[in-house]
């Protein structure tokens, strides 16, 4: 038996279908009452609440695509003031899941408690969905004991992942997220089996000045052919832009015309220092860069770009917003390189 809180962020789990038809978020009354029917057996002191600003504002649950840094602010201020919570289970859409698991992951990372995340494919009030399940075995988790990690984890069809290793792998199927660059922590179901619950050695973040803080200058770009490099400066020249992900090809390659290393600079020097760095990270779905494989890499082995190894572009995206937003910025590309959290293999 733990004691829990449920946040109720909003996604497809508690939607309901509005006058058109379309799936649309809702106030999910009706979670309380089924999580205390899922809790008869386990017997967990479950408190279930909607989310609130760190200044006391309710936020209303919404559909995923709109939740933002101000939502992973209010998740990690209610989890930070809450120590007397065992877990905290967050209730949330699957499409910006991986990117939530993984802002915890840095915000919440002196926690040292178990947090999952999970959602649903089709609402609960469709039978046989899988919400009522991910639900379930994020519950039975919880009553697993020390075991479980001291981490943010999304627990959805039946596995257990590491949050900011976590990608969504499926618009439909009750399997819908997967680590691809590390093993699972556990299966879940149909029974409990761990695989890989110890967390490898990490860099830690006690060289950061934490703060429950991200930058929204940050923008995340995907390399493809005939990407000009002039329409790519002038996006950087004329904006706020602090911070790029880049999504290269492969193990890490970029056309040659597009000079991105050389550009990046030119970017740095003509905005004074505004435009910080971009952090490359692969577009594939499963791998590393490994960045002098190819003649083709060349161009992105330069100083101003940070190599993002096997980190999820989730992971790098809420990274560099989080990284940028703390006190230190002489610090950035030491954060960026380091392994804080488990985010990427050294
Ligand atoms: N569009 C929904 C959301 O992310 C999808 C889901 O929850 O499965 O909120």
């Amino acid at each position: 038996m733990a004691k829990l809180l449920v946040i109720n962020t909003g996604g497809t789990i508690s939607m309901q279908k509005d006058a058109t038809g379309s799936l649309s978020a809702s106030a999910g009354d009706e979670l309380p009452t089924l999580i205390e029917q899922l809790n008869v057996a386990l017997d967990h002191h479950i408190d279930c609440v909607g989310l609130v600003t760190p200044s006391g504002t309710p936020m209303a649950t919404s559909d995923s695509s709109s939740i933002n840094e101000q939502h992973w602010i209010a998740i990690a201020h209610m989890i930070n003031q809450a120590p007397s919570y065992d877990g905290y289970l967050v209730l949330h859409g699957t499409d910006t899941m991986a990117y939530t698991a993984s802002a915890l992951a840095f915000s919440c990372a002196n926690l040292n408690k178990p947090i999952i995340l999970t959602g649903a494919q089709v609402p609960l009030s469709s039978p046989g969905g899988d919400g009522v399940q991910n639900i379930r075995v994020s519950l039975e988790a919880f009553a697993s004991g020390s075991t479980l990690p001291n981490i943010p984890m999304i627990a959805f069809g039946g596995v257990l992942l590491r949050g900011c290793r976590a990608r969504k792998s499926s618009t439909h199927s009750a399997l819908g997220f997967d680590s691809p660059n590390a093993p699972l922590i556990a299966e879940l179901f149909p029974k409990l089996r761990w695989v890989s619950p110890t967390l490898p050695a990490v860099d830690g973040v006690a060289n950061c000045d934490l703060t429950n803080s991200f930058s929204n200058r940050v923008m995340q770009l995907s390399l493809h052919p005939g990407l000009d490099a002039e329409m790519l400066k002038a996006m950087i020249l004329n904006s706020s832009i602090e911070g790029l992900i880049v999504r290269v090809f492969g193990t890490g390659t970029a056309p040659d015309a597009l000079d991105l290393g050389n550009l990046l600079s030119e970017c740095r020097e003509q905005t004074n220092g505004r435009f910080e760095c971009a952090v490359i990270v692969t577009d594939v779905y499963n791998g590393s860069l490994e960045l002098s494989r190819y003649a083709a890499g060349k161009t992105l082995q330069a100083d101003d770009i940070i190599d993002g190894k096997d980190m999820t572009p989730e992971a790098a995206t809420t990274k560099l917003m989080w990284a940028l937003a703390q006190p230190r910025r002489d610090k950035l590309r030491e954060i960026m390189r380091a392994n804080l959290v488990g985010e990427l293999t050294p």
